[in-house]
């Protein structure tokens, strides 16, 4: 048994998705652990293209059991489309291989509401939220204001504990936002619609985590994001509202015996980043259009065109300690075979002063960045399997950023088909 985690090292939107259907077939189960539907997973196989929200990326493959954990919020409305989505390319998922844990908790239709009134009470200061309701979801599960998916197994307790939600959430809609209350009639509707559809995936998660665990089997934990955007460690107030990081995977899977054997962290060869907050390698202008052309750097959910900039030594080191990975799978090398010379970002300066620390976040907006350059390769690398294959510039690139970050780089991503893939 053996199992592993794959995580992302700085804000998000590194390639996790293309890491997870690569090697889910050594796995049983693949689990994703926490957020919800506000960031995607891009995922190219032989049924299509996808961009999955909250379904683990295990769904495309024969007998995977695929499980959405405690920490994650579920949100019956977008999971629903996105089951319909992907099963109409002829993906079939069941109660075989989709299991929602009894202990998730619902995210309801007032978070999505909340989130997008919030934001727009922050006007020009706002998070740069996807408005998904996750961050209005997680204040509530931590005042104990959820409906856990369980509950829909309870009916009349359920019925009591929406109505105590219900009167409780309205006095914040109206009088603190000044908008429409929910009436009783909505909630059942969105019962029926959504919430009592997605019962049969229901189950006690931990229960079957342990008994794979006992039995042997390889876990895979996916999460969303990056480690810039954990709620603990991450670049405050612009994070999300949950942990990105590997420990937190057992606890979000429901069952924390589950020891991690492997974290393999994932690290774009440049930085982008969605959202609001201190980005401090960024690019504007011309030289940043070419960058995110290149990468085809928009959002997954959103379609936002993304924040790029060089690779920042700075943040992915911090990012790979936070993480505590054992490996990093470095995505869209090919992505930089149209620059003459490779920038990379190795230090900051801060007061006057050269860091390569990561600094506390407050101190972020001050930072500057300091960009050193190596020798392009000239040539399209997208064809590459092996090490060997690789331009010497493009494996000198590689083992910079290798020997700067303090981790094994196994994997180099030439590209977002499956196969397009060097393993070292
Ligand atoms: P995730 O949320 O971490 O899974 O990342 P996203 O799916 O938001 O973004 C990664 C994007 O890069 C997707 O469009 C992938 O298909 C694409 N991608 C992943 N690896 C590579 C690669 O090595 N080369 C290229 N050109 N694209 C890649």
């Amino acid at each position: 048994m053996s199992n592993c985690a794959i995580v992302g090292i700085n804000w998000g939107d590194e390639g996790k998705g293309r890491m997870v259907d690569l090697i889910t077939d050594k796995y049983d189960a693949v689990v994703r652990y926490q957020g919800g539907g506000n960031a995607g997973h891009t995922v190219i196989n032989e049924y299509g293209k996808f961009a999955l929200h909250l379904l683990p990326s295990g769904i495309f493959r024969q007998g995977v059991v695929n499980v959405l954990g405690c920490g994650v919020a579920l949100d019956p409305e977008n999971l629903l489309r996105e089951i319909e989505t992907v099963r109409e390319k002829g993906v079939g998922i069941d109660e075989s291989n989709l299991k929602i844990s009894d202990r998730a908790s619902l995210l309801m239709p007032w978070h999505r509401d909340l989130d997008g009134l919030e934001e727009a009470r922050l006007a020009d200061k706002k998070y740069g939220s996807t408005r998904q309701g996750i961050a209005p979801f997680y204040s509530d599960k931590y005042q104990k204001k959820t409906v856990l998916a369980g509950e829909l197994f309870y009916p009349e307790r359920l019925r009591e504990h929406l109505a105590e939600l219900l009167e409780w959430k309205n006095l914040t809609l109206t009088r603190v936002y000044g908008a429409e209350p929910y009436t009783k009639e909505m909630l059942e509707g969105w019962l029926r619609d959504y919430a009592e559809k997605i019962k049969p995936f229901i189950t006690d998660t931990g229960k079957l985590l342990r008994e794979a665990a006992k039995n042997g089997k390889n876990i895979l934990f996916e999460a969303q994001l990056g480690s810039l955007r954990d709620i603990d460690l991450g670049i405050a107030p612009y994070t999300t509202s949950s942990n990105t990081t590997a420990s937190y995977a057992p606890n979000g899977a429901g069952c924390p015996g589950l020891r991690i054997d492997e974290v393999i962290g994932v690290v774009k060869a440049y930085s982008t980043c969605v959202g609001e907050g201190p980005f401090v390698c960024e690019w504007f202008g011309e030289e940043a259009s070419r960058l995110r052309e290149a990468g085809g750097e928009y959002g997954a959910k959103t379609g936002r065109p993304r924040r790029v900039g060089p690779l920042d030594i700075v943040a992915t080191r911090y990012g790979v300690q936070v993480q505590a990975a054992t490996c990093i799978a470095l995505t869209k090398l090919d992505v930089l075979s149209y620059m003459d010379k490779i920038p990379v970002c190795t230090h900051y300066l801060l007061n006057g002063e050269l860091t390569d620390e990561f600094p506390f976040p407050a101190a972020l907006p001050d930072a500057e960045p300091v960009t050193e350059y190596m020798p392009g390769w000239d040539c399209d690398i997208s064809g590459c399997r092996s090490w060997d294959e690789l331009p010497e510039a493009a494996r000198n690139y590689v083992t910079f950023i290798e020997e700067n970050i303090g981790c094994h780089i196994g994997y180099v991503s030439v590209g977002p088909e499956r196969d397009s893939i060097i393993i070292r």
